[in-house]
């Protein structure tokens, strides 16, 4: 007999494999109401074996999409508050249109929870800087961008296990999870207008990410290795510590030679 127990489920050391798998289960159920022929359970569990490396037994997998009980309900219930069934019977029944509508106003709803949560953390930041140059528009700029990367850097941060791309350092909230950020290499806004892609971005601490921003660091183009502005940097410069995804040389590129040293 197969074990229910959620306590046995593989993606518990995973933070981040609930709330991907819905996204991806929305995806599928998206594809069906447009009229393909695609098998939730299987696409679902190559999803968690590719992208996770999750092993879902079939029936951990229909499991998740049972209609009445799932952690993808629970999931839905405390993001959104309501007990919405995200389950291709009942949307089929209420057609594509709705079925979008409602995921649209899912997607807000969990976006703004996740803002909230980084933006007591750059209110904290900008009270211990006051008094120094520049708190506030790094707030604006970090805040406009957590809410247009969420689900990018969501995945991103999850590839890297929370890690800094340069250091390795992340370090664990109280509440849960474990804290680390993302950086548009070329920045996204005026007057820079970079792109919200994922060879775009990099996973980093806070320190490196603040870093980036105000040029003192950069990575070059050519070599992938960090370069520093000072000798009081220097603990910082060397290659990177971890790379899983392919970075764009255009945009290191512009960063290079518009900000770093600026
Ligand atoms: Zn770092």
């Amino acid at each position: 007999m197969e074990e229910q127990s959620l306590e046995r489920f593989p993606w518990r050391d995973h933070p981040d494999a609930v709330e991907l798998g819905l996204d991806h289960y929305l995806r599928l159920i998206e594809r069906r109401l447009r009229g393909e022929n695609v098998s939730l359970v299987q696409a679902l569990r190559e999803f968690y074996q590719r992208e996770l490396g999750i092993a879902l037994r079939e029936t951990q997998a229909r499991g998740l999409m049972h209609r009445e009980s799932s952690v993808f309900i629970d999931y839905v219930q405390q993001t959104t508050g309501e007990r919405l069934i995200p389950n291709v019977e009942y949307w089929e029944t209420l057609g594509l249109e709705a079925f979008l509508d409602w995921r649209q106003r899912f997607y807000s709803t969990r976006d703004v929870v996740a803002v909230d949560l980084d933006q007591e953390r750059l209110m904290a930041i900008e009270n211990r800087s006051a008094g120094r140059e520049g708190p506030v528009e790094r707030r604006t700029t970090v805040t406009r961008q957590i809410y247009r990367d969420n689900a990018l850097s969501r995945f991103l941060k999850y590839l890297y296990q929370s890690q800094c791309q340069i250091c390795r350092f992340s370090f664990p909230l109280p509440k849960g999870g474990v804290y680390v950020e993302c950086h548009h290499i070329r920045p996204l806004g005026n007057p820079h207008q970079g792109p919200d892609i994922e060879t775009n971005m990099l996973v980093l601490c806070p320190n490196h990410h603040a870093m980036m921003d105000y040029g003192t660091i950069a990575i070059h183009p050519e070599a992938l290795t960090v370069e520093g502005i000072r000798q009081m940097v220097s603990e910082h410069v060397g290659p990177l510590s971890l790379r899983k995804h392919t970075l764009a040389k255009e945009f290191l590129e512009y960063h290079y030679m518009n900000l770093f040293g600026r």
